[in-house]
């Protein structure tokens, strides 16, 4: 037999319990409240490095490789890079695919792989373990959830969204209103959602976390306003899920969907993962009614008969490789106390925003995220007509954040591996730009291909 190599995705005990291992644990034994900030007048770098000094989450940044002489405030567009995820694919590839072959659907456990990392990631929104699943894209993951949403709610005609709802959210909506005549899709703005749920609403389709904004929507109440008139919700978490702690059961949410490339840190177009409250599982139907969501794909049945829970939504193979990274990055998370996450997450926002406001002098400079850090997730937004030449020109100045269209800049805090000290340097850096027009190069407005 060939030899594997240590690496396996996590294994369950006889009760179904995950092993997990247990990677660098942040420092249990540091105050969580070491983040305050003091009075403008005594916060300059030496501060940021003594906050880093006793930050508990700081040995974390060592599970990441990150460029020298780069400040990446971007792990909202792109998480950055485990490790221990290059030595993690190459095993796969090299030990499991290589030498284990197609025996390593059983000994490597990669038949299991969908449910094992969707029960790892479960703690991280709030959830039981088998209630995730880790699959496909977003998009593919959100078409899923739409249909499964009206087959919820058969005899109603709408789904609700708000307008600034991610496009992608949008687009997938509208190629399952193409599909069913006769579906509405009605839009409102953000805080109109509530009132705007009557009894044809099936499902209420919303980003947690707007995608542009940083703007966070109210969970709790909006899903209880859903209930009250006999919707289901479907939340978008792609902005939440590692950002901050997230409960999904606490808060009665029917369906949910994120990304596992931003916060989690997967990997450029890492699987993506679904949740279904347990309440919903037997009612369940999806219409990509693969095999792999067969209650016994090795039947080779004719008649599709679906999985009992949440192994019903995966439609066809896992990715294994594509899924490796993503294992890779679970470690990291494993044990993460996300409250201490959202902390360090607030503060350092906090720190820049302070900066920014005390140190840019330019006036068409301004915030288009909420100013309190309760109504926000973990990214700032600024708007300013020339945005995107000011990024690019941050870019080549070693900051990275990005640009969304028309006029928006983001900045991503992403406590596993943002410093104080990064944050002091770019918003220094964001000011300097500002205040003496650095951004007016020509080969700085130059659109790519992606911005
Ligand atoms: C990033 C993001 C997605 C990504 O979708 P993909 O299918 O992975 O490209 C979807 N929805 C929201 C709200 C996002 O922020």
């Amino acid at each position: 037999m060939p030899k594997f190599a240590a690496i396996r995705w996590p294994r369950r005990t006889a009760d179904g319990k995950c092993i997990r291992s247990r990677v660098v644990p942040y420092d249990e034994r540091k105050p969580s409240m070491s983040f305050a900030l003091p009075d403008q007048h005594s916060l300059d770098r030496e501060f940021c490095r003594a906050l880093d000094a006793r930050d508990p989450l700081a040995s974390l940044r060592a599970e990441f490789d990150l460029p020298p002489g780069v400040v990446y405030l971007d792990g909202m567009s792109l998480g950055a890079l485990p490790r221990a995820a290059a030595e993690r694919v190459r095993a796969v590839v090299e030990c499991e695919w290589g030498r284990g072959l197609v025996r390593s659907w059983n000994t490597a456990e990669w038949i299991s792989a969908p449910e094992d990392l969707g029960s790892r990631l479960a703690p991280m929104i709030g959830v039981d373990g088998d209630e995730v699943i880790v699959a496909d894209s977003t998009s593919v993951c959100l078409f899923k959830l739409i249909c499964a949403a009206l087959r919820l709610r058969s005899e109603r005609t709408v789904i609700l969204t708000d307008e600034s709802n991610f496009p992608s959210d949008a687009y997938v909506a509208q190629g399952v209103q193409r599909l069913l005549p006769g579906l509405e899709i009605r839009r409102v703005p953000a805080d109109a959602v509530g009132q705007a749920i009557d009894r044809q609403v099936a499902a209420v389709l919303l980003t947690h976390v707007d995608y542009k904004t940083g703007a966070q929507l109210d969970m709790s109440e909006i899903t209880a306003q859903a209930h009250a008139a006999g919707a289901v919700v479907i939340w978008d978490l792609s902005h939440s899920t590692g950002a901050f702690p997230v409960e999904l059961n606490e808060c009665g949410v029917d369906l949910a969907l994120g990304c596992g490339y931003k916060y989690l840190n997967g990997g450029p177009g890492a699987p993506a993962y679904l949740f279904v409250a347990r309440r919903h599982h037997d009612a369940l139907d999806q219409p990509i009614s693969g095999w792999m969501g067969h209650v016994a794909p090795f039947a080779f049945d004719a008649e599709f008969v679906p999985a009992q829970g949440m192994r019903r939504m995966l439609s066809g193979t896992p990715p294994i490789v594509a899924l490796a990274p993503l294992a890779a990055s679970l470690d990291i998370w494993h044990d993460v106390d996300l409250q201490l996450v959202r902390e360090k997450s607030v503060a350092q926002s906090e720190l820049f925003l302070r900066l920014v406001e005390n140190q840019c002098a330019d006036p068409e400079l301004c915030l288009a995220s909420p100013r309190n850090s309760e109504l926000r997730g973990s990214h700032l937004a600024y708007r300013h007509p020339q945005s995107y030449a000011v990024m690019q020109a941050l870019i080549a100045d070693g900051v990275i954040g990005d640009f969304r269209d028309p006029d928006v800049m983001r900045f991503g805090f992403t406590p596993l591996y943002s410093r104080f000290v990064d944050v002091w340097d770019a918003a220094t850096a964001v000011c300097r730009v500002l205040n003496v027009g650095g951004w007016s190069d020509p080969r700085f407005q130059r659109r790519a291909a992606v911005t």
